[in-house]
C-alpha cells in the first residue's frame, strides 16, 4: 500500500492513490460451477421462450412489450433472478443475474430496460437496505411478476443533481404517517409498476435530509401520467408520477431516515452494472448481424466483409465486447466477494459500455449500407435503442467527473479533507473547504503487477507504467488546482479516460492470464490477440491523455464556448 494509513476497499481508488491491489483482480473470476449448470437451463429456456413469443421489431412499432411477454418472463421466474429463495425468487449472483440481463437485452432492449426498471433499481433498495418485515411483504410479489417495481429519483429540477430533489415527505405527528408530495418525472415502469422506491424530502432534526419509501400504486393520491413517446426503447413504460398527499406509513420507509441519498447511490452503483451487461448482449448481437451481412454483400464483385475498412469494424465490436465482458463480470464477481468498494469500477463498466454499444449500432448501420437506414430494418432501431444508455443512470459527463473525483478521494491520508468533501462528489460539488495543499506528498507507486505470464510482459509493463502516469497526474493537477479541481471538467475527463482504460487492461490481463494459466497458449490464442490488440490501443489512449493533461488548448475552447453562449451561438457568416 502506498502511504495511506486506512485500507481501501477498491481496486482503482487504490490505483489513483498508486497502488496495484493485484488480489482484487487476479485470477479472473470464474462462476460457481452449480450455479453456471442452473445458468446455462435458464438462458436455454430464454432464448426459446423469445423465439417464439417475442418480436422486437413489433414491440418497437406498438410502443408495448405484450402482456405475455411479461408473464412468460415471470413464469420462468426471470423478475426474482436477484431476489434470495427465502422470499420467492432464485436468489442469484450478482454475475449470473447480470449474465440474464444480457441475454434479455440482446433480445430487446425495451424489455431490457423494463426488466432493469424492476430488478436492477426498482426492488434493489429493499434487498439492500430493507427490514426483513419489509421485505416479506413486498419481495414475494415482485419476484413472482405480480407486481412490477420502479424507481423514481428524477425530477423537473433534478436530473443530474439528484441532491435538489423538491417532493417532500412530512411527518405526521399524530399518526406518525410520512405525506409525500410532488413529482417524478421519466420514471421507467411508471405506467405499469405498482411498487416505486421513492425519494423524498424529510426533516431530520434540523436539516432537510433526503430519505428512501416503499410506495404502491394503491395508495391514495398516487398518479402516473401519459406513457412518454420516445426515440428508442419504445415498447419500454415512461411516465410521470405525482404525489398528492400521499399516506405513507412510518413502517414504508427504507434505510435510515436521512440517509436516501446513500440508498439511491447504492442503488445506482449495482444499476450500472446492469446497463454494462446489457450493452454486451446488444453488441453480441449486431456483431452477429454485421458479420452476416458482411459476408452476404457483394459489391464490387466481393464480399464487403473483404474490405478492410469493414474487417475493422468487425474486429473493434469483436474487442469491445471482449473488454467489456472481462471488466463487466470482473466487477460482478466484486460485488458478489462482498464489503468491496465497487462504484467506480461500476461507473468505468457504464461509460465504457454505453459509448461501446452506441458505436457498435452506429457501425452497424454503416456496414449495412442504405438498408441499415431503414425501418424494415433492425439496425436503425438498435441505433436509437442504443442511445439512451448514455444518458441514463447517471449522465457519461457526470459520472466521468465521478470517476476522477471519487478516484481521488482517497488519494492518500494527506489529502482526508479532500476526501470528505468528495464522499458524494455530485451532491457536494463546490463544498470544499480550503485546507493545506502544501502537505501534498509524492506517492509514485512502487508496486508492480507480479506473476503474470511472461506471454503478456509488454502489457503488464505498459498497465504499470501508466498507473504510475495516474498516479503523478492526480498528484499534478491536486496540487494545482486545489480545491477547484471540482471544477475542471476537461482534466477530471482526461483522468477518468485514464481510469477507465487502465480498468479495462488490467481485467483483460487478468483475463488473459487466468486462461493462460489454465488452457495453455495454444488454446488462448485467438484471445490474446484481442487483448493484446486492445491494450496497445488503450496505452496509447491514455499516454494522449496523460500528455493532454498539461498540454492542451483547453482555455482555447474554453473560450470558444464562452463566445458562443455570449453570441447565441456561430455567428460567422461567409457570404457576410
Ligand atoms: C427513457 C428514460 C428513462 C429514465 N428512467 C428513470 C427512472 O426509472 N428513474 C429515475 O429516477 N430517472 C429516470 N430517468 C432520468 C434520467 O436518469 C435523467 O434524465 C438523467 O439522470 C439526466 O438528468 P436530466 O435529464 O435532468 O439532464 P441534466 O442533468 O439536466 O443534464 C443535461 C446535460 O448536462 C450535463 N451535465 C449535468 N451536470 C453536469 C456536470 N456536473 N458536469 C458536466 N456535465 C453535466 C449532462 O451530462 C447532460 O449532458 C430516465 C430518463 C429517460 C430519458
Amino acid at each position: 500500500m502506498p502511504n495511506n494509513e486506512k485500507e481501501i476497499s477498491s481496486f482503482m481508488k487504490c490505483l489513483f492513490a498508486g497502488s496495484i491491489e493485484r488480489e482484487m483482480v487476479f485470477p479472473h473470476p470464474q462462476m460457481d460451477k452449480e450455479e453456471a449448470e442452473s445458468l446455462k437451463l435458464i438462458l436455454e429456456s430464454l432464448r426459446q421462450f423469445a423465439a417464439d413469443n417475442i418480436d422486437a421489431g413489433e414491440i418497437d412499432r406498438n410502443q408495448e412489450i405484450p402482456a405475455e411477454v411479461i408473464a412468460g418472463l415471470a413464469e420462468l421466474g426471470l423478475l426474482g433472478m436477484s431476489i434470495p429463495e427465502t422470499y420467492g425468487g432464485y436468489g442469484f449472483s450478482a454475475t449470473a443475474y447480470n449474465r440474464v440481463f444480457e441475454e434479455i437485452a440482446g433480445i430487446d432492449a425495451s424489455i431490457a430496460t423494463t426488466f432493469g426498471g424492476h430488478q436492477s433499481i426498482g426492488l434493489k433498495a429493499l434487498l439492500l437496505f430493507g427490514t426483513e418485515e419489509q421485505k416479506k411483504r413486498f419481495l414475494p410479489k415482485l419476484a413472482s411478476g405480480e407486481w412490477l417495481a420502479g424507481f423514481a429519483l428524477t425530477e423537473p429540477g433534478a436530473g443530474s443533481d439528484a441532491a435538489c430533489i423538491k417532493t417532500t415527505a412530512v411527518k405526521d405527528e399524530g399518526s406518525g404517517d410520512y405525506i409525500l408530495n410532488g413529482n417524478k418525472i421519466w420514471i421507467t415502469n411508471g405506467g405499469i409498476a405498482h411498487y416505486f422506491t421513492v425519494f423524498a424530502k424529510t426533516m431530520v432534526g434540523d436539516a432537510e435530509k433526503i430519505s428512501a419509501f416503499a410506495v404502491t400504486r394503491d395508495m391514495e393520491g398516487f398518479a402516473s401520467g401519459r406513457k412518454e413517446e420516445k426515440l428508442g426503447i419504445r415498447g419500454s413504460s415512461t411516465t410521470e408520477l405525482t404525489f398528492d398527499n400521499v399516506r405513507i406509513p412510518a413502517e414504508n420507509l427504507i434505510g435510515p431516515l436521512g440517509k436516501g441519498f446513500k440508498v439511491a447511490m447504492e442503488v445506482l452503483n449495482s444499476g450500472r452494472l446492469g446497463l454494462a451487461a446489457g450493452c454486451i448482449g446488444g453488441i453480441k448481437r449486431l456483431t452477429e448481424m454485421s458479420v452476416d451481412y458482411a459476408k452476404n454483400r457483394k459489391q464490387f464483385n466481393t464480399p464487403i466483409a473483404k474490405f478492410e475498412m469493414i474487417e475493422e469494424k468487425i474486429s473493434d465490436m469483436i474487442i469491445d465486447t471482449y473488454v467489456l465482458e472481462s471488466m463487466v463480470y470482473l466487477t460482478t464477481a466484486l460485488i458478489d466477494r462482498g464489503d468491496i468498494d465497487y462504484s467506480v469500477e461500476s461507473a468505468i463498466c457504464k461509460v465504457y459500455a454505453s459509448e461501446a454499444v452506441w458505436r457498435t449500432a452506429s457501425e452497424a448501420m454503416q456496414i449495412a449500407g442504405g438498408i441499415g437506414y431503414s425501418p424494415e430494418y433492425p439496425y436503425e432501431r438498435a441505433l436509437r435503442d442504443a442511445r439512451i444508455n448514455l444518458i441514463f443512470e447517471g449522465t457519461n459527463e457526470v459520472l466521468r467527473s465521478f470517476i476522477a473525483l471519487a478516484g481521488m478521494q482517497e488519494h492518500g491520508e494527506y489529502l482526508k479533507e479532500v476526501g470528505k468533501a468528495l464522499q458524494s462528489p455530485l451532491s457536494q460539488l463546490g463544498v470544499l473547504t480550503d485546507f493545506a495543499f502544501s502537505r501534498i506528498r509524492r506517492t509514485v507507486a512502487t508496486e508492480r503487477l507480479e506473476d503474470v505470464d511472461a506471454g503478456l510482459r509488454q502489457e503488464v509493463g505498459k498497465f504499470e507504467e501508466y498507473a504510475r502516469e495516474l498516479n503523478i497526474a492526480v498528484e499534478k493537477v491536486l496540487t494545482k488546482h486545489k480545491k477547484d479541481i471540482i471544477n475542471q471538467g476537461f482534466i477530471l475527463e482526461r483522468l477518468a479516460n485514464m481510469a477507465i482504460d487502465l480498468y479495462a487492461m488490467a481485467a483483460v490481463i487478468s483475463r488473459l492470464d487466468t486462461a493462460l494459466k489454465e488452457y495453455g497458449k495454444e488454446k488462448v490464442s485467438r484471445e490474446l490477440q484481442i487483448g493484446k490488440a486492445f491494450c496497445e490501443i488503450a496505452w496509447r489512449r491514455i499516454r494522449r491523455n496523460r500528455r493532454q493533461v498539461e498540454h492542451n488548448s483547453d482555455p482555447l475552447h474554453k473560450s470558444i464556448a464562452e463566445n458562443a453562449y455570449e453570441s447565441e451561438g456561430y455567428d460567422f457568416d461567409l457570404i457576410s
